[in-house]
């Protein structure tokens, strides 16, 4: 039973670092996508992503409507 919390404790720290690294890589994306001129367009549709989307959360690369299949 004791030995149980440790490794509950590890997968923890396994999923943040785990999550880290997927938003570095997202943060990448972002970087990438103002440097081709991209950034602020939406992937799907190509439409421009909301200036208070991009605020709320930078790295999306969908506008609202594609994310929630709307388009
Ligand atoms: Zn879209």
């Amino acid at each position: 039973m004791g030995s149980r919390r440790p490794v509950a404790r590890r997968n923890m720290l396994q999923e943040a670092e785990e999550r880290r690294r997927r938003m570095l890589l997202r943060i990448d994306a972002a970087l990438a996508r103002i440097e081709d001129g991209r950034f602020g367009y939406c992937a799907i549709c190509g439409g421009p992503i909301a200036a208070a989307r991009l605020d709320r959360e930078p790295v999306v690369t969908t506008c609202a409507d594609c994310e929630h299949g709307r388009n």
